[in-house]
Order: structure tokens, then sequence, then C-alpha cells
């Protein structure tokens, strides 16, 4: 049955009863939006924009940038492109923005934080942001990594003004920033949950390290209690729409929790699309919402996926 309904998949994320939750994509350029785009992503949710300059030591020029960003852009003509500022560091260290003499690199001067060794970098990101969305019809939101107060998202979304883009948002992958999303979120416009580094956050469990899987999963519940906080704190914060775009959003059975939890899209690999479309379309957001309240409450990370995959029959 799963593979009669993957055949006959349109593009369009959805619940059996027509609630909508956009699939989008994950990309890291030009070339990997365009297969996104033949793959049938709706969107992109989380264009990495580190990944165009991973090779590189000195800062590209704005020019330089505008270009590799309209790439992008150009893939998804009319439609969303949310794209994130350099999120450099730890995981992913640029030459010409990290320090690679930090101690604890995952808890350095990273992602957002760059702003304050290397001031100018971001907004002549901003600028080439700008520059490119001026010459496209792509719908363009922007957002910050590894935001972690509201002085942070305060500052940013100053910085996307003066740039002059309208749609500031930032990521939520620090347990701070889910835990006073209510007041993280007033400054922004939308949030997209990184369930990668909120795992590994969360756990304290670098997500570098193999032996540490079984911690590094966003089915512990500790997790999702985060996750269920970030969102509700996200409604107080003014109804600002929450996104995930971690691993998280490509597992079929997760991916039907964090919709049960309010999540307004998800944003994937583009290969993980079909399979989180046939099950999100095998229920009700009813079902989805009792799945989440399953998951929330289950003592173990094992349990919690093991319970709420025996609540999605299209999966056996
Ligand atoms: C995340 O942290 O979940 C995320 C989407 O960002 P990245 O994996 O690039 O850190
Ligand atoms: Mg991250």
């Amino acid at each position: 049955q799963a593979s009669a309904q993957l055949q006959s998949f349109d593009g369009t994320g959805a619940t059996a009863d027509g609630h909508a939750v956009p699939l989008l994509a994950n990309v890291g350029g030009a070339d990997s939006a365009r297969r996104a785009a033949a793959d049938g992503a709706e969107g992109v949710g989380l264009f990495r924009t580190e990944f165009c300059f991973l090779e590189r030591d000195s800062e590209p020029s704005v020019e330089e940038q505008a270009a590799a960003y309209a790439g992008v852009f150009d893939a998804f003509a009319g439609k969303k492109v949310v794209v994130r500022t350099l999120d450099a560091g730890a995981d992913k260290p640029l030459p010409f923005l990290t320090d690679s003499t930090e101690p604890n690199p995952a808890l350095g001067v990273r992602g957002y934080r760059t702003d304050w060794s290397n001031p100018g970098v971001l907004q002549r990101q901003l600028q080439a942001i700008a520059q490119a969305a001026a010459g496209s019809s792509a719908e363009v939101w922007v957002m910050a990594p590894m935001i972690s107060t509201v002085e942070d998202s305060e500052a940013f979304a100053r910085m996307c003004a003066d740039a002059g883009l309208r749609t500031p948002g930032v990521m939520i992958e620090v347990p701070s920033a889910a835990l006073n999303s209510r007041h993280v979120l007033q400054p922004v416009q939308f949030a997209s949950l990184g369930t990668n580094d909120l795992t590994q956050y969360a756990m304290a469990a670098d997500r570098q390290l193999g032996s540490l899987a079984a911690l590094n999963t966003g089915w512990q519940p500790a997790v999702l209690q985060l996750v269920k906080h970030a969102v509700d704190g996200a409604q107080l914060a003014g109804q600002r729409p929450v996104g995930v775009c971690g691993e998280s959003a490509g597992d079929p059975a997760m991916a039907v929790v964090l919709a049960g939890l309010g999540v307004a899209t998800l944003s994937m690999s583009a290969r993980s699309i079909p399979a989180v479309s046939s099950v999100l379309r095998s229920i009700t957001l009813a079902q989805a919402q009792e799945l989440a309240e399953v998951a929330l409450n289950a003592r173990t990370a094992q349990q919690a996926q093991q319970q709420v995959r025996a609540g999605l029959p299209i999966l056996d």
C-alpha cells in the first residue's frame, strides 16, 4: 500500500483530512535545489549557505554571494525559500569566520555568534541575500542559526530590517531559545526548529559521535517536550509559525508527531519527502495530535518510537 501511495505522490504535504503541512527541502546550493525542485519539494525550508563557501579561506564578496543565492532562488521561482545565514563553527568550520583553537567548538563562537567576533560579515551577507531576492520571484525568508536569547533575536531582526529583508526568523536549536520562545520569537516573524543541535544540547551528547547515537535522537521525550514548549511559546509570541528543519522532519513517524504538536512545515532531504507525504496522508490531524501525546508521555526514546509506530499501520 505504501509503495502504491508513493507512486501517486503529488508533491504536497497534508493529513487525510486536508490539514496542510508543506514539505520543504534542505539544500546546500543551486545543484541540490534544482534536484529538490524536480523531486517535488514545495519550497526550501533550509538553505545552508555555509555549504556554498566551505572551501573558502577569505570572505566571498557580496556579488559572489548574491550569485550563489540567486541560483537557489531561481530553482524555486514563485516558491518559499528560507535562507539561513552562515552557520560556521563546530561541525561546519569556515576558515574566515571561526577560531580553530577553541576548546569546545560546539559551545563556542559559532552560528549567529560569529557576528560578535567578525562584525560586518553578517551585514554583507544580508545585503547579498537582499540583492539576490530583488532579482527573483522566490518568496525569501531569512533566519539566523544558534540564537540563544531575546537580545540575539532583536539584534538580528534589526539587521534584517536595515538590509530591507522583511521576513526575519530564528532557528530554535539551543535549549534556552526553546524554553524562552515566547519572548525570543516576539521580534521576528517565524522560527525553525533545528532538532539536530537541539538534541545535541538537550542531551549533552556530541552529534558527531556515533557512540552516542542512542542519546542523540529526536525521540527522546525530553527533546519532544522542548519542541512542544517552543511551539506553545511561539503561539504566545503572536502566533509565529514554527517549522522543523532537522533530521527529525524526514523520519515519517516523527513527522506525524511534529504535525500533531502544531509544527507548520517540515523541511528535509528531498529524498525523504515521498515517504513522509504517504504517512501524513494516512492519518487525520486529530490522530496526529493523539500520537504526539503518546510520544510526549513515553518514558524512553525507544518506547516513544515504538508506541507511535504501532499507531501507524502504513509503516508495517
Ligand atoms: C539542526 O541543527 O537541526 C539543523 C537543521 O542545522 P544543522 O544540522 O545544519 O546544524
Ligand atoms: Mg544546527
